[in-house]
């Protein structure tokens, strides 16, 4: 471990703040001084062994999702709450085996099916269940279907998938990427910085994220489940099916489940790291092509989590994202249909509501004197002004009240 003398002042801020996401850019870029080691109640954090030149750490500052965002909207529709895009629509993976396989609709794992089968990407990047440990992720290389197909399904736990960065830049390949919003956003700014990565990474996918739960989380449904990590041979947060229950295959191959509902509703989501509940971009702004859970509404408006045939929403961010899903289509992977965006706020209440009550958490976090990421073109005022005055009150007060409670203990 390095000296607090030599730590890089960009990862000393976001210590300082507990900004960090566990994207793995940091360590991804430069592997001999940075590792990704799991902390706490198990986070994935970056642990600095050796300094950093000037350079280096200005490439951190520039690129490190829990120091800010940037957003430019370049003449694409904005709207408050979802950010710039190009199409909306909803639909799913004609293929059944994918389509039952996926988190929502098989959406992702369909179009990463169909880069790699048109050559339009060697390889896939993208996140399936760590080997050693079943509540846990791994960054993974996936050149096959059957890759793919493996690695489907939503992980609520940690995932560092830019950890092999440099590694990666060495291999000659061209890479669809699958992160998380915020790994999605740490790329295109590394993009943005080193252009030659555009060429590495063509393709950047990504989903709505309503915050990673750390492994205590993964624990804590286990012993739910009236088990725990010793006994369990594999363990599935949801997918087979929409949504899917959370499963854990035990080392005599019977099985335990429980609802999404009570997963992670009831447990998972308590879990949650703190730059996810001060994230302004849950919904993968930076990415080409975004798919989230396209749900059935009630009378009232709200998500209905029933078990169903998988619907996935897909939001194309760019032209390119555009573009590849008419390919798909045109060769029969996916079908959608049209969707009326204003509907989404009712389905997405986490995205809407953290969405509406960033600002109020960000003054709070700001009074504290805690650091807070550097927002640009998130549209945080409007979003807040959608909120009741009471409702930026009640999250003001929370966060600066645990906030202090953090400074004190
Ligand atoms: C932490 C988390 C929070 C989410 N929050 C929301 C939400 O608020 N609203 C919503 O609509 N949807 C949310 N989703 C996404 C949703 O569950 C579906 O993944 C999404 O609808 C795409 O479904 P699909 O069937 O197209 O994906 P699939 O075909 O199942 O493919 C899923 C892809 O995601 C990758 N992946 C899985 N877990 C992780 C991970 N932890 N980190 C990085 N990559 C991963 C896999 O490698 C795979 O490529 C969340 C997913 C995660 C992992
Ligand atoms: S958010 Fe990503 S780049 Fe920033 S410190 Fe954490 S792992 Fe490193
Ligand atoms: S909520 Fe935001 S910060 Fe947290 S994991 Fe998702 S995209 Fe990253």
């Amino acid at each position: 471990m390095t000296d607090k003398k030599s730590l890089s002042p960009s990862l000393a801020r976001v210590a300082q703040g507990d900004l960090c996401a566990g994207c793995g850019a940091c360590a991804g870029l430069f592997p001999e001084q940075i590792r990704m080691e799991a902390q706490g109640r198990g986070w994935l954090r970056p642990v600095q062994s050796a300094p950093l030149s000037e350079r280096e750490d200005r490439t951190i500052a520039a690129i490190c999702p829990g120091l800010g965002q940037t957003v430019e909207a370049d003449g694409r529709p904005d709207p408050v709450l979802w950010g710039p895009h190009v199409s909306v629509q909803v639909g799913w993976a004609v293929d059944p085996e994918v389509r039952h396989a996926g988190s929502s609709g098989g959406a992702l794992s369909m179009l990463l099916i169909h880069l790699l089968e048109t050559g339009e990407v060697d390889a896939v990047v993208q996140t399936a269940a760590a080997p050693d440990l079943a509540i846990g992720n791994a960054t993974v290389i996936s050149t096959s279907a059957e890759d793919i197909v493996a690695a489907a399904g939503s992980r609520y736990a940690p995932s560092a998938p830019l950890d092999g960065l440099s590694r990666l830049a060495a291999d000659g390949r061209r890479f669809a990427f699958v992160g998380k919003p915020c790994d999605a956003a740490a790329l295109r700014a590394l993009i943005a910085v080193e252009p030659k990565y555009g060429q590495i990474f063509p393709v950047i996918l990504s989903f709505f994220c309503a915050g990673v739960p750390s492994h205590s989380g993964g624990m804590e449904v286990l012993g739910a489940l009236g088990t725990s990590l010793d006994q369990v041979d594999r363990f599935r947060f949801r997918g087979n099916g929409w949504p899917g229950r959370a499963t854990a295959v035990m080392k005599d191959g019977t099985e335990r489940s429980m609802s999404y509902h009570d997963s992670w509703g009831r447990i998972l989501s308590r879990h949650l790291q703190h730059r996810c509940k001060i994230c302004a971009d849950g919904t993968g702004i930076a990415a080409d092509l975004v798919c989230a859970d396209a749900w059935e509404s009630d009378e009232a408006g709200y998500p209905v989590f029933d078990d169903a045939e998988g619907t996935s929403l897909f939001m194309a961010r760019t032209e390119q994202g555009a573009r590849i899903l008419a390919a798909a289509q045109g060769r029969g992977r996916i079908r959608t249909e049209d969707f009326d965006l204003p509907s989404l706020t009712g389905i997405q209440p986490g995205q809407r509501e953290r969405r509406r009550a960033l600002l109020a958490r960000l003054l709070a976090l700001r009074l504290a004197g805690r650091p807070i990421p550097r927002y640009r073109g998130l549209q945080i005022l409007p979003a807040a002004r959608q909120n009741t005055i009471r409702k930026n009150l009640r999250n003001f007060a929370g966060m600066l009240r645990r906030s202090l409670f953090r400074r004190r203990s």
